[in-house]
């Protein structure tokens, strides 16, 4: 799950994370107010407007502003709420702007970057740092790998002082500044642990004129496979970021991805999905989604995925993909038949069943009176996904 920066800072904070202040705005209006208790509290004088999406890349999309005065706030803020702000980071319509983070200008002498997330390939925590901060650490890992840090963390034995120091020294942190930079490395590391994040970065960590160590901007993924521990977190949820059809998905327990094909799938099992994808495009068609509705392909399940991928004005053909293994193919057949008969299908629909009673299931869509394309092998149906497309 996602948060906003404003939430991440939250959080990192009671980790003792140093985080640069800022207040929360839903309106032009509170916008002003934010930027006058700002101002109230820590005397800036100075303000940056930032728009809270769940995606990077803000600044260069026009969603982060810098403003000299109250009314130039005022100013900043009503061109930023409401945005569709579009950065690498969202779909090309742009993700709609609901709030703005008022923040207190920083006058920064160097900028930084700071990652913790898993190594899949080490099964470690690897901390990954670069003098190269505030620009697209994509580019830096793909340009000049060389100019990122890593330190991998033994899961026993935690982040040890010695790998916080290499780091802070790596990035050429000297006095204070060094102490600082090693503390704010430790909690971080506590934060990420502590909230079972499965990202956390921020980027620009910045080391200020005056001599401060700041997050500056923040971004902390949490693994929602966690969030039952973190009640609190779970919460902050903001449904309004995500994409509605997983939304939907999400609320009949469908593990739902959105993609750009154009040939809908449902399948039991996340690795025959995958399969069924491959398959799609093999048979010349770009796979519209990913859709696993786990072991028990039920009516509802069949139509709760049946009326999703419909939604989707993309989709050109549908291909369903069961292997009876913990469910009986001629089970899911009648469910296919029962949610068909409910759903309007008005696309070429293709079912491929195997394992246990395929050949009755088979038959029981064949003589259903649905317009369905029936297969048993998975070669049959990719060609008859590739006729669907063609005609
Ligand atoms: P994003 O990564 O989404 O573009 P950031 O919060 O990183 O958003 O902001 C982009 C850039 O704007 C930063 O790299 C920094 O240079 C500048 N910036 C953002 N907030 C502040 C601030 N409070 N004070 C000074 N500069 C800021
Ligand atoms: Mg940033």
């Amino acid at each position: 799950m996602k948060v906003h920066e404003y939430q991440a800072k939250e959080i990192l904070a009671r980790y003792g994370v140093p985080v640069q202040k800022g207040v929360l705005a839903t309106s032009v209006s509170g916008a002003v107010d934010a930027a006058k208790k700002l101002h109230a509290e820590t005397g800036a004088e100075l303000f940056v407007v930032k728009a809270q999406v769940h995606a990077g890349g803000r600044g260069k999309g026009g969603g982060v502003k810098l403003a000299r005065s109250f009314e130039e706030v005022e100013e900043k803020a009503s061109a930023i709420l409401g945005m569709m702000l579009k950065t690498p980071q969202t779909g090309p319509e742009g993700q709609k702007v609901r709030s703005v983070l008022i923040a207190d200008a920083v006058d920064i002498e160097k900028e930084f970057y700071l990652g913790i997330t898993l190594d899949r390939q080490t099964n470690m925590t690897v901390i990954m740092a670069s003098t190269e901060g505030g620009v697209e650490i994509e580019k830096v890992a793909e340009e000049t790998p060389e100019l990122i840090l890593k330190e991998w963390i033994d899961p026993a034995i935690g982040l040890q002082g010695f790998q916080a120091r290499r780091l802070a020294f790596g990035l050429g942190f000297e006095g204070d500044a060094f102490k600082k930079a090693v503390k704010f490395i430790l909690a971080l590391y506590d934060a990420y642990e502590s909230t079972d994040c499965s990202i956390a970065e921020i980027n620009p960590l910045t080391l200020t004129k005056s001599g401060d160590v700041l997050a500056i901007d923040a971004k902390l993924n949490l693994d929602d496979n966690a969030l039952f521990r973190h009640k609190d977190l779970a919460q902050l949820r903001d449904v309004h970021e995500e994409d509605p059809l997983e939304l939907e998905a999400s609320e009949h327990q469908l593990n739902y991805v959105k993609l750009d094909g154009n040939v809908g799938c449902m399948v039991n099992g996340a690795g025959l999905a995958m399969a069924t994808m491959d398959i799609i495009k093999i048979a010349g068609g770009e796979p519209a989604n990913f859709l696993d509705v786990g072991g028990g392909a039920n009516p509802s399940t069949v139509e709760a995925g049946f009326r999703i991928i419909l939604k989707d004005p993309a989709v050109k053909a549908i291909l369903i993909n069961i292997f009876g293994g913990i469910v009986r193919c001629d089970r899911v057949a009648k469910g296919v038949v029962e949610a068909a008969n409910k759903v309007q299908i008005n696309l070429p629909l293709i079912v491929r069943l195997q394992g246990t009673n395929a050949q009755e299931g088979k038959q029981i869509l064949d003589e259903s009176g649905l317009k369905v394309e029936t297969a048993i092998l998975f070669q049959e149906a990719a060609d008859k996904v590739t006729k669907a497309l063609a005609g």
